[in-house]
């Protein structure tokens, strides 16, 4: 049995608490008794309101903590559910939409003509999903007795939040534990300053109220090239600058991303890769930007774009925490460092999210929340990074879980890869999506999946059960073995686990 699964077992054994690991179905049954909380003081102040932080809070009230949550912002939610996650895949997914009916429904048979966009709508479409979902997170505050304290959160001594508030007033909270979820912020370019309106970072470049004609990138990675993707479909001209020699970020298969570099340009994505943004200025028809080549910087060209978006990454955001009174460093690039059990060098004193190691992604950062607050109760705190999955919500998707073949080169480790080409799957064809492909890299002796590279159709949902194998410690022979439904694109990884296993697949109908 796998070791993740089997260390949850056996403390789940032990007499109490009892935690079960699932995010819903965790009730404060088990946790009648409080441990933590006296009179005026609460269990938990968790500083941050992000898919990290409100996940924490609510479940830590399930459980039976007297819980605060600080956030500075007007609406819940953090990054994701504000300017990140929820807003950029709403404008993906409509952006396909009018992609689809302005250049694909012909195809199908289907005549629309006149085909305009409504900027507004779209946006106000995007807006009404934020608001829903920031709504949603306040709802369950109050359903779950998680008390909300609007403010900027201060730690001002470890058993003390100080909050901030807008009014110029301030709240202090005593508290057992202290949780740090505040998240992460765009990382400022060098030189460049963004005015969210011709420079851009990601928050400007969704909700640009034009279409520009022209669109830069800097950083052909996630959230470039979604974004990038977003106005391309609306009609700009994009071109995704990129230091390095491929796309896609941190992580991705290299073969996945040369295939997804070729896609990409089919549809009209430009790139310049190996090559540094050296400046850019703002004139009076928007904005130049100076590039020379990475290796060879006397060659040196000036693009012009009407909006540049700058997209090179985002940095854990710890301003006016009070961290430097508590003695509380962090780290080269600026995380607070964190034990396996998410306590700083103040053991009541957690962080988790994107302000820690790790990859900057919603569900990392859930995961983090659940395991650290069970943590808390006595239970066992546990993350494999290695099974957090990636993805990438362009068209086709790009999805990845566990170890990229460079990887498993590099550390010398014996595999066998096994691929299949959506262009042979029944669901894929029927569709008419057929770009791409499921990789499966499997033990060489073992068999036993090491990663899972998909880029096709749905990859960011067919992904789910190579994660689950891989929790699971499951071979290639056992995904082969499974009943899979027909037709779906699922089919792809059955095949893709079929070859790894014995060297062939089977269903190229
Ligand atoms: C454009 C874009 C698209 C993205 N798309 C995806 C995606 O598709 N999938 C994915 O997994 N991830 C995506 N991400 C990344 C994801 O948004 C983050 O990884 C995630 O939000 C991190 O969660 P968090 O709880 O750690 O922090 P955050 O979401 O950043 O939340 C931190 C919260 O803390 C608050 N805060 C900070 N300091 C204080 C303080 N002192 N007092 C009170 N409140 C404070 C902030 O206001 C904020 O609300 C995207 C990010 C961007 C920018």
């Amino acid at each position: 049995m796998h070791g993740k699964l089997l260390t949850r077992l056996s403390s789940a054994l032990k007499p109490a608490p009892s935690l079960s690991h699932c995010k819903t179905c965790l009730t404060s049954t088990t946790f009648q008794q409080r441990y933590y909380a006296t009179e005026g003081e609460v269990d938990l102040v968790v500083i941050g309101s992000g898919p990290g932080g409100y996940v924490a809070a609510i479940k830590a009230a399930q459980l039976g903590l007297k819980t605060v949550c600080i956030e500075k912002e007007e609406t819940l939610g953090g990054t994701c559910l504000n300017v990140g996650c929820i807003p950029s895949k709403a404008l993906l997914n409509n952006s396909h939409y009018f992609h689809m009916a302005k250049h694909d429904f012909k195809n199908r048979g289907i005549e629309v003509s006149d085909v305009k966009m409504n900027l507004e709508k779209f946006m106000e479409a995007k807006l009404s999903a934020v608001k829903a979902l920031t709504g949603g997170v306040a709802l369950l505050f109050r359903s779950n007795k998680v008390e909300l304290v609007k403010g900027h959160g201060k730690i001002t001594s470890k058993n003390e939040v100080t909050a901030l508030k807008p009014d110029g007033s301030s709240q202090k909270i005593k508290t057992k534990n202290i949780m740090i979820a505040t998240g992460s912020e765009v990382t400022p370019f060098p030189g460049i300053q963004i005015d969210e309106e011709i420079i851009v970072s990601s928050t400007g470049a969704l909700k640009l109220s034009k279409i520009p004609e022209r669109f830069v990138v800097i950083g052909a990675g996630v959230i470039g090239l979604e974004l990038g993707s977003v106005w391309g479909r609306l009609g700009a001209k994009v071109t995704a600058v990129e230091f390095l020699n491929s796309i896609g970020g941190v992580g991705i298969d290299a073969e996945v991303a040369k295939t997804f570099q070729r896609i990409l340009t089919k549809q009209g994505m430009q790139f310049k890769l190996g090559t540094k943004v050296t400046g850019a200025q703002k004139t009076p028809s928007g904005v130049v930007i100076d590039v020379e080549n990475a290796k060879d910087p006397s060659k040196k060209e000036k693009l012009e774009a009407d909006v540049l978006l700058v997209s090179v990454g985002r940095r854990p955001y710890t301003v006016n925490l009070g961290l430097e009174e508590l003695g509380i460093e962090r780290d080269e690039k600026g995380r607070i460092p964190v034990n396996n059990k998410f306590q700083t060098v103040i053991p009541n004193i957690y962080a988790i999210g994107d302000c820690i190691h790790g990859p900057m992604l919603a569900h990392k950062a859930e995961d983090e929340g659940i395991v650290c607050v069970e943590g808390i109760l006595g239970g066992p705190v546990h993350i494999d990074y290695n099974c957090v999955p990636a993805v990438i919500y362009t068209h086709p998707e790009v999805a990845w879980v566990g170890r990229a073949e460079e990887d498993l080169k590099r550390d010398k480790i014996a595999y066998k890869v096994g691929k299949f080409p959506f262009a042979a799957n029944s669901r894929a064809k029927t569709n008419n999506e057929t770009d791409g492909f499921v990789k499966v890299l499997a033990d060489k002796h073992s068999d036993a999946i090491l990663g899972v590279h998909i880029i096709g159709p749905s990859a960011g949902e067919l992904i789910a059960e190579a994660v689950l194998g891989l929790e699971y410690g499951a071979s290639a022979e056992d995904v082969a073995r499974t009943c899979h439904a027909h037709p779906t694109c699922s089919e792809a990884l059955r095949e893709a686990n079929m070859a790894a296993y014995c060297g062939r697949s089977i269903n190229f109908g």
